[in-house]
């Protein structure tokens, strides 16, 4: 079932798939691709990433099978893999809700042009945003956060999922809030959302980033405590926000984050901008407590990603052997040579900088002065990361529900790559890759990541068309009605309407 965006102010001249117009037939989506059973097509043919995947002569399938929608036709005049170069009029296969194979429009042979075929001007893989947060508050008030009713704030987050999917970005890591929990709505076909990769809550010392200085530290610790001793004892650990002190309580809070689910471990090193009263150039947690909470979280296959502004917690979650620093205010030449030899990847999030700094409304006054001083600083950081080669992935911290069209609201992460070029001095291309193919690599090398980001045979089918080039125009990210059709796991979800 496909309908006309019934959410206002959604893409105005497209036709998307709409959570207001859910089913609970997950088949909602125009199914591309997930009924191929194993046999019915060839496996793609070996290739080097620089060399498209060949098709085979003929199909050794049913050409039925085929016009039955179990595989769909891709061209594309303008191609952007993700990493590599753009390439010109190529076509692809979906199947089975992977890429099986990329050729030159010119070369596709006679019966895959009888596929059921989409025709773009522009098409690239899903985008990511690497850093958001699925909250479901209207404000940046920590207290409201902490204290809202989760159903409340559940509906709001069904909304902002479909406006993020409907913007291009077909993943996301959240780093606390909801997510665990609403991705699996997503995955049983009851919301239209994208892929979350979530951390479950953000882990916190006590006075720390995740703490709620407004509120008794009692109340807050039997919302947040790793202890099931306290009012939350059939639930700790189920909150967007942990609070642990010490080494056993750190090992406590990610194996609870574990059991929820999570993908991958999120942890406060340093002060923060919204929390009211400490100060984002301070460590938060010992040496001691972000190494155990790094080893904890590898023994599970979880790497970890730091919050961090000042230095010393910088180098503090460096030397624990986090795998991305967020934000990185501070950073300095120290700080990245460090994250080169080690691999890290820095998730920059200019997006909630550069914008947070015109809506003084949404935080406490304290927050907001906090605010002006981070981004005082925060493109000299940048800047040096894109000059000095480090691994960057592109997040925005978009993490409140306000109306779509506000520039905060979740749906508007496009604005990054913008940001990646302008304020970070990245080539397009750059922040392209930045945006699709660096993705994954913020979930580690330990089995969390999909192999998406890319298109390249083997990988996950999401993919995105544009109206023109972004390389020409990377402001055209910003706006989700520059983007014409959205495939997720080979499923079309947004495309043009019919004229
Ligand atoms: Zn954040």
């Amino acid at each position: 079932m496909t309908r006309r965006n019934a959410i206002p102010p959604g893409s105005s001249t497209t036709q998307t798939i709409s959570n207001a117009n859910f089913s609970t037939n997950s088949n909602h989506a125009i199914d591309c691709a997930p009924r191929v059973t194993d046999g019915e097509w060839p496996e793609p043919s070996s290739h080097s990433p620089s060399s498209p995947a060949s098709i085979p002569p003929s199909p050794p399938g049913s050409l039925l099978d085929l016009m039955a929608g179990t595989t769909h036709l891709i061209n594309a005049s303008l191609l952007l893999p993700g990493r590599g170069k753009p390439q010109h009029n190529m076509s692809i296969i979906l199947q089975g809700g992977t890429i099986t194979s990329i050729q030159p429009t010119a070369s596709v042979p006679p019966p895959f042009k009888n596929l059921p075929t989409t025709t773009v001007p522009v098409l690239m893989p899903g985008l990511w945003d690497c850093h958001i947060h699925l909250l479901g508050s209207k404000t940046f008030n920590f207290a409201e956060i902490a204290t809202q009713s989760t159903a409340l704030a559940g509906a709001r987050i069904a909304r902002n999922v479909h406006d993020i999917l409907m913007s291009g970005f077909t993943s996301v890591r959240e780093l606390a809030g909801y997510g665990l929990e609403v991705s699996k709505a997503i995955e049983e076909g009851t919301l239209v959302g994208p892929n979350i990769y979530s951390s479950g809550a953000a882990i916190s010392q006590t006075a720390g980033h995740g703490d709620v200085f407004d509120l008794p530290s009692g109340f807050v610790d039997s919302l947040f405590g790793v202890r099931d001793t306290q009012s939350n004892a059939m639930s700790p650990g189920m909150g967007p926000m942990i609070i642990a002190d010490g080494v056993d309580e750190c090992r406590r809070a990610v194996r609870l984050l574990i059991r929820r689910g999570a993908k991958c471990i999120k942890v406060f090193a340093s002060g923060g901008v919204l929390s009211i009263a400490d100060d984002p150039l301070r460590q938060q947690f010992s040496l001691d407590e972000l190494k155990v909470i790094v080893e904890e979280a590898q023994r599970a296959g979880r790497v970890v990603g730091a919050h961090c502004h000042g230095k010393d917690g910088i180098m503090a979650a460096l030397h624990a052997g986090v795998h991305t620093i967020e934000h990185g205010t501070y950073m300095d030449k120290e700080c990245v040579e460090l994250m080169k030899k080690q691999g890290t990847v820095y998730v920059p999030t200019r997006t909630i900088v550069k914008v947070g700094v015109d809506h003084p409304e949404l935080m406490s006054p304290e927050s907001y002065r906090k605010m002006l001083e981070t981004a005082r600083h925060h493109r000299d950081a940048y800047r040096l990361a894109v000059k000095s080669g480090v691994k960057i992935a592109l997040g925005t911290d978009l993490g409140i529900s306000t109306p779509a069209t506000h520039p905060l609201a979740h749906g508007r992460s496009g604005g990054e790559l913008a940001y990646a070029v302008r304020d970070g001095g990245m080539a397009p291309l750059q922040a392209i890759e930045a945006a699709t193919a660096m993705g994954p690599e913020v979930l580690g090398g330990l089995g969390m990541a999909p192999k998406s980001g890319r298109i390249e045979a083997g990988y996950d089918a999401d993919l995105v068309a544009l109206i023109a080039d972004p390389l020409e125009n990377m402001d055209l990210f910003k706006d989700p009605d520059n983007i014409t059709h959205v495939w997720k796991g080979g499923r079309l979800f947004k495309s043009p309407l019919p004229l």
